[in-house]
């Protein structure tokens, strides 16, 4: 069996010790003589996956109380029209930060509930930086304001958490969380799909301080509604049972490493050895602002772009793959999710050194 170091921006490598106990237990789960993709999920087998992964969530996360977690189904594209559905609660209006490709799809979507304020943004430049809170013209009477933390494409991230007031902050997080610690209390919601830090497509995470739910607007479908899933534990319909249960492996397998302390520094001990390699390349560029650059995914361009897909050939001959850019933007992108070892990220930059040492005339 040859594993290849998988730079895939979603769905991404997952770590091996967690496909490898999900391979022992796939025909007879802890003796119960069923796989978990055959469980009911309201029998007591399943319900003791779904509470632990809860828990071991709350853990990691340190979710205050007050705040529900939520395994729903629809991924972060689906709660582009569940957040204003829930959140708007009876206003008009909802600030967004328009940071890349992320934000502008949540725009657009959001646009069909409300008057949606683009509070920021900085299309002007390509997408290559957070426009910082000073510029951010919020509205009065918004029933929330709505960013994303860590745009896949563009490969920008929130490394501060801006301060909304009284307005509660809603974050994409899909491609993010779990990189790092924290501070839920500074969010009235936080969303993300978990194909990336967490598991497999098919779980989208929603967590909400509870004083926000139950104001769904009228036309909300039930399975849509924050409370309904909340009063439900989340299974006001089936819940996606088996991306459950990988989640709940990764929750634990996050435990084991350290928890998200240790977590952290090695996310930044990865993006640091391909950044600094890009600063000082004469080759290859990246395009983000330094103090707004994503730990997890690298997007950089080659100087001579008739060359990339011989750099892509020459990758995947080298055990690489999937480092070829979004098609909105093009060249490459390195995603270096928490399951990436840095032996991963350092056989890459030995690639782009020897790369760049034969093309970088
Ligand atoms: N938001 C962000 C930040 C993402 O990275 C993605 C997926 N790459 C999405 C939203 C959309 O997720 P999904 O396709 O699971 O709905």
């Amino acid at each position: 069996m040859a594993r290849v170091f998988n730079f895939s921006a979603g769905p991404a490598v997952l770590p091996e010790s967690v496909l490898q106990q999900a391979a022992a237990e796939m025909l007879d789960w802890h003796g119960s003589g069923m796989s978990v993709m055959e469980m009911s999920h309201r029998g007591e087998e399943f319900m003791s996956i779904h509470a632990e992964a809860q828990q071991d969530l709350r853990e990691l996360l340190a979710v205050p109380a007050n705040y529900r977690v939520l395994f729903l189904q629809g991924g972060a594209i689906a709660e582009n029209a569940i957040v204003p559905m829930n959140m708007l609660r009876g206003r008009k209006v909802a600030d967004y930060v328009n940071t890349g490709e992320w934000s502008k799809k949540s725009i657009k979507e959001a646009g069909k509930y409300c008057s949606v304020n683009v509070a920021a943004s900085s299309e002007d430049k390509r997408f290559t930086y957070i426009p910082p809170q000073q510029s951010w013209k919020l509205s009065k009477d918004a029933g929330y304001v709505h960013i994303c933390t860590n745009e896949t494409i563009g490969g920008l991230e929130y490394h501060w958490v801006p301060d909304t007031g009284a307005v509660p902050l809603v974050a994409d997080m899909s491609s993010h969380i779990l990189s790092r610690p924290l501070d839920v209390a500074k969010y009235g919601l936080i969303y993300g799909g978990a194909q990336k830090n967490i598991g497999p497509a098919g779980l989208t995470l929603v967590i909400v301080r509870d004083d926000l739910i139950g104001q769904a607007a009228q036309f909300t479908p039930s399975a849509f509604d924050y409370k309904q899933q909340a009063d439900a534990d989340s299974m006001f319909n089936t819940p996606a049972t088996y991306a459950i249960y990988i989640a709940g492996l990764v929750f634990k397998w996050v435990k084991q490493q350290g928890g998200l302390a240790e977590i952290e520094r090695r996310n930044i001990a990865k993006a640091k050895l391909i950044y600094d390699y890009l600063d000082q390349s004469k080759f290859f560029v990246s395009p983000v602002a330094p103090s707004d650059r994503s730990r997890m995914n690298v997007p950089f361009k080659l100087a001579n772009e008739a060359l990339d897909d011989e750099f892509l050939a020459g990758a995947k001959a080298n055990g690489m793959v999937q480092l070829k850019g979004h098609r909105s933007v093009g060249g490459m992108r390195a995603s270096i999710y928490n399951a990436m070892p840095i032996e991963g990220v350092r056989q890459l930059v030995a690639y782009m050194r020897d790369f760049e040492g034969k093309f970088g005339k």
